[in-house]
Order: structure tokens, then C-alpha cells, then sequence
């Protein structure tokens, strides 16, 4: 939707995805394929074409460096190493003959001839068995649509490298794309599709990036320059603001400071609701480098830990190394606190430059656990640097998409060997590691009785398990009025998996997005939740919002909303409460 207001406005509405907001000039990223030129070359041009070639490489190999530099600089040597790597393939001797001679036999253009022979590396590699070999598939792709940008005279935005302050505007953004955003220089993205708990904006709002997702044309409306402002909080795209508007928005902007600046007070306070009773509030996290931003926010541990984070900086599946140390810098920067792992969730919207998982990235296909048990290497690799971690941190592991108890019980073969191989080395690893499952696919919550038998902790993923009970795509715009967290179905989902796990005596997480909504949070505290994870943003909110209501609140609520019969009347149920909770800073 989209109206014309003075001055040459332009509104766009579309969903609010990660609060705040921003003004700035707009980047318009389509991620179109590139067209390979094919044509034929005069003999007398050959020697000029491979000038060209080589030409193409030294600015690409200047363009690799500069930004392995910037990337050193700001994130690190571990994630500016990828850079070496495709250094190698750009200047690998055997595919540049290879080029050379496909040039002089087929007498095709340069961009042809090279695109032919990376090709033909590409499938190559990805026939390998060993996945070091495997992963060059990646690297090759990169590198040849640099260098193919470079010959044909294209720009390539990249993500990694943007120039100057922006807003990024996009049909969508893959978690692969938002993986590799260069994020001091963004300022907030809009996107034509998405949801509410797609994976970029997950990772947005753990940023603290603001974001408008769903607006369904925004690519169409917004020309690259154009200044815009996003508002993160209303789901609005505002192009060409008017002064009038920027004034507002300012003003706004100064009492949410205020807001903001007393409910962090509440953040040394023990995580209780007003009358005492405790409930711990954890983070979602992506990768160690959050971990200095959880512990200002005094969070009570890890309650979700996306391993994917790792993979997909990587662009493929890194070694037990790499990943030991984040697991391990996770977990040492956690303290005492508990930081629960949670083994590769890839698949859905998280896919990696492997055609397995790419050829079917549904939510309902091969992904997370069914991924892991039918790839053992992998997800071995990954058990053992948990394992490792576990000698040196409160470290617990958790398997996602569980569906039935079988799945659960392959899973913990896999993870018993692992304990096996590790003892035989005289590796040291926690012997009682505790073990839980995500409750996010409905067949495991309407077992919840036998799944709790076989697991010492419970965590409902709500993002994916509303998604599955209403059989909304959590990506899809066009029905995302029909993804209803207050659900009655939802509602006694919740509470269903609640008491399964109080029977059991074990405890229940949630670490779903719903958690870190403050009436959402009194909520699972009057249903009897433990603990609540969620991006380490919104943990203030939450905190003071428990702090403020008593448990027979919570528990009254429940009753409240669990005799409604409509999402409608449970969101405004839900809505009315926080807004008498909140007082004046609702
Ligand atoms: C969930 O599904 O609620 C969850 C926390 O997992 P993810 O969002 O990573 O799928
Ligand atoms: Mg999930």
C-alpha cells in the first residue's frame, strides 16, 4: 500500500520488523543474475582480449585485497581469511591456462571462456567426497562473478563493502546476504518480502538496525539516492520526507531516548516478577562477538545459540577449529551462566552455497536435525567441537526441528559416539552434558509426554512452531496477517508443551521471538515457562515489564486469554495488559 502526501512524500506501508529509526539515502540491491556475454573474436583479437583478461584480474585482485583489509580491520583475521582463500582461486595457474586455452580454441570472448572453465572447476569440486574440497565450490562462484562484473564493465554491490551510509533496499534479504553486511555502514533495510521472524530480521533486530519488511514493491518505488526514512516501530517507508516529518520524527525519537533510558535501570535487577518469582532471561545469539552486548544487558546465560551464524560467515561448513573457538568464546565469555548450543539449523531461508540444501529450501523440507542425521560428517564435527567446548563452559547442547522420538534417539547415537571417539583420544569434554529439544514441529508437541522422557530441558522455537500450526510460511508477505502468535491454538500449544514438561520435571524454555514481547513474557511466566530467550535487545523491556506484575497477574491472564476463542480478542487481551503494565511508558 502506498499514499502521496506533501511535498512529493511518498508513504509505503509494509510490516514492522526491527524498531527504531532511520533517515538516509537509499541503496536499491537486485540480485540479479549476471548475463555472460557470448560472441566471436576476429584472429587478430585474441591477444588484445587476453590484455583485457589480465587487466580484469589485477582489478579484481586489488578489489579482494582492499576489502580482506577492511574486513581484518573491523572484524578480525578469522573472518578476513575467506579473502586469502579466493585470492588463491583468482590467480590459480591451472584454471587461468585452462581459460587462455579455451580462448584460443574456441576463439569466444573472454567472459564466455572463463565462465565455461569456472563451471567446469565447480562441478568438479562439488562431485569431491571431502568437504574441505567441497567448500571451493563457494569460493570459485565468488571470484568468477567478481571478475565477470569486472570484464563485462557491470557494478556489483557488495554487502560487505559498502561505501558510505545507507539504506538497503532489496526484493529480500537472505541471511547469507545479511551474514555478509558491511553493518556500521547500514543504517536499516527495507525488503518487498519477508516476515516477522525471517532470519534477516532476527539478525537486524539483534543489531539493532531497524527494519520494514513486506512493503511488496519498495524496489519498484525506490531509486538508488533517494533519501528515505524507515520506520522500524509503525512499519512505514517514508521516500523524499518532508522537513515537517524529519521535525516529528525527531521529537519522537528524543522520548523514546527518555523511555529507554528508565527501563535500562532495571538491568542489575534480579530477573523476577514483582512478588519474587524467578524466571531467567536469556539471549539469542549468532557468534562470540554478541557476547560483550549480553553481558551489558546482564543476561541470565544463552538460551539459543544459532550455530548457523558460523556457517554462514563461512559460506559452508567450517572446521572443527573454527568452530571450536566460538563455541568456546561463547561459553567463556558466558561465565558460569549456561549457553545452550543448538546443533545446525540450516535449511529454510538459511541455505549455503550447497546444492543439497539450496535445491530444497523449504521450511518443511530438508532441514536442521533431517539435514544433520543424513550428513554424519557434519554434523560429527559439530558434536565434537560442542563436546570440546563442554570441558570449559556450562555448555548444553539442543537438537531443532525435532518431530518424533526416533529423531531424537539417532540424534543421541550420533552424539553417544561422538562421547565414544573423544574418550578413546583422551579428550576432555563434560561427561554430563545435559541434552534438550526444540519443540517447534506440532507432531513433538502433541507428544510432549514421551519426548520429555528423553531429554533433560525443553526449548519451544514459537517461530517455527506457529508457522507449522496455522501452515503460514513465517517468509511469505502475503499471508503473514495470518501468522497469529495469539492463536487459541498457539495459546494451548504453549501451554500443553508447558505442563508436559512440569510433569516431567524438567524445565521449558522459550526461545521463539514471542519471548521477548513483554506480554507475550507474562504470559509463559503465568503458563509456568523457566527461562525465556531472546535477542539480548529486548531484554530490558522485558526485565522491567516481570518485575512489574505479580504472578497471580500472569496467571489470571492465562485464564483470561485461554477462555477467549479468537486471536483477535487474545491480542487485544494481551495488548490491554501491557498498556496498564507500562503506565506512562507504554
Ligand atoms: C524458532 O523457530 O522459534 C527458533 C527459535 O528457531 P529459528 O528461529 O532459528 O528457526
Ligand atoms: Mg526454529
Amino acid at each position: 500500500m502506498s499514499s502521496e502526501s506533501s511535498q512529493n512524500e511518498i508513504i509505503l506501508e509494509g510490516i514492522a520488523a526491527s524498531p527504531g529509526v532511520a533517515h538516509g539515502p537509499a541503496l536499491v540491491y537486485l540480485q540479479k543474475q549476471l548475463d555472460v556475454p557470448c560472441y566471436d573474436l576476429q584472429e587478430s583479437a585474441i591477444e588484445t582480449e587476453l590484455e583485457r583478461f589480465d587487466q580484469a584480474i589485477l582489478e579484481t585482485r586489488a578489489e579482494i585485497t582492499s576489502i580482506r583489509d577492511k574486513i581484518a580491520s573491523t572484524l578480525g583475521e578469522g573472518e578476513a581469511r575467506i579473502f586469502d582463500a579466493h585470492l588463491l582461486v583468482l590467480e590459480d595457474s591451472a584454471l587461468l591456462e585452462e581459460v587462455t586455452s579455451e580462448l584460443r580454441n574456441t576463439k569466444k570472448n573472454i567472459e564466455y571462456c572463463y565462465d565455461r572453465v569456472a563451471e567446469r572447476y565447480m562441478s568438479f569440486f562439488k562431485s569431491m567426497e571431502d568437504e574441505y574440497l567441497k567448500e571451493r565450490v563457494a569460493d570459485i562462484r565468488d571470484v568468477s562473478r567478481r571478475l565477470l562484473h569486472n570484464l563485462t564493465g557491470t557494478q556489483k554491490v557488495s554487502l560487505r563493502d559498502l561505501s558510505g551510509d545507507c539504506i538497503l533496499v532489496s526484493e529480500d534479504i537472505s541471511p547469507s546476504d545479511a551474514a555478509d553486511m558491511a553493518r556500521e555502514k547500514l543504517l536499516a533495510f527495507a525488503t518487498d518480502a519477508g516476515g516477522k521472524t525471517s532470519h534477516s530480521v532476527i539478525m537486524a533486530r539483534s543489531l539493532g538496525i531497524p527494519a520494514v519488511v513486506g512493503s511488496h514493491d519498495a524496489t519498484k518505488r525506490i531509486k538508488t539516492g533517494d533519501q528515505i526514512l524507515i520506520d522500524g516501530h509503525d512499519g512505514v517507508i517514508v521516500i523524499n520526507p518532508s522537513q515537517d516529518r524529519l521535525y516529528k520524527y525527531g521529537k519522537l525519537a528524543t522520548e523514546r531516548k527518555k523511555r529507554d533510558e528508565i527501563i535500562i535501570k532495571v538491568i542489575d535487577q534480579p530477573s523476577a516478577s514483582k512478588d519474587g518469582v524467578p524466571i531467567a532471561l536469556m539471549a539469542n545469539v549468532e557468534g562470540a562477538r554478541e557476547m560483550e552486548h549480553v553481558n551489558a544487558m546482564n543476561a541470565d546465560g544463552v538460551g539459543l545459540f544459532r550455530t548457523e551464524g558460523i556457517f554462514l560467515r563461512h559460506h559452508g561448513y567450517p572446521p572443527e577449529s573454527v568452530q571450536y573457538d566460538e563455541y568456546l568464546a561463547v561459553a567463556e565469555a558466558a561465565g558460569d551462566n549456561p549457553v545452550i548450543v543448538r546443533t545446525l539449523d540450516i535449511g529454510g531461508d538459511k541455505t549455503i552455497d550447497d546444492d543439497n540444501v539450496k535445491d530444497d529450501s523449504s521450511f518443511m523440507g530438508f532441514r536442521a536435525i533431517r539435514f544433520c542425521l543424513e550428513n554424519l560428517d557434519i554434523f560429527k564435527t559439530q558434536i565434537r567441537a560442542i563436546l570440546r567446548a563442554s570441558a570449559k563452559g556450562n555448555v548444553k547442547i539442543m537438537y531443532p526441528m525435532i518431530s518424533g522420538v526416533l529423531e531424537l534417539r539417532k540424534a543421541n547415537e550420533v552424539l553417544e559416539s561422538v562421547k565414544q571417539e573423544l574418550r578413546s583420544e583422551g579428550i576432555d569434554f563434560d561427561e554430563n552434558i545435559e541434552v534438550g529439544a526444540m519443540v517447534e514441529v506440532p507432531s513433538a508437541a502433541m507428544i510432549i509426554d514421551i519426548i520429555a522422557k528423553e531429554v533433560d530441558f525443553l526449548s519451544i522455537g514459537t517461530n517455527d512452531l506457529i508457522q507449522y500450526l496455522m501452515a503460514v510460511d513465517r517468509l511469505n508477505d502475503r499471508v503473514a496477517h495470518l501468522y497469529q502468535p495469539a492463536h487459541p491454538a498457539v495459546l494451548r500449544s504453549l501451554k500443553s508443551i508447558i505442563d508436559g514438561g512440569r510433569e516431567a520435571g524438567i524445565p521449558v524454555s522459550i526461545c521463539g521471538e514471542i519471548a521477548g514481547e513483554p506480554a507475550f513474557a507474562a504470559l509463559l511466566l503465568g503458563m509456568g515457562a523457566s527461562s525465556l530467550s531472546m535477542t539480548a535487545n529486548l531484554l530490558p523491556e522485558v526485565k522491567y515489564f516481570i518485575r512489574n506484575i505479580n504472578q497471580s497477574e500472569a496467571i489470571a491472564l492465562v485464564e483470561e486469554v485461554m477462555a477467549l476463542g479468537d486471536s483477535d480478542a487474545n491480542a487485544k487481551a494481551l495488548e490491554a495488559f501491557r498498556r496498564e503494565k507500562m503506565g506512562n511508558l507504554a
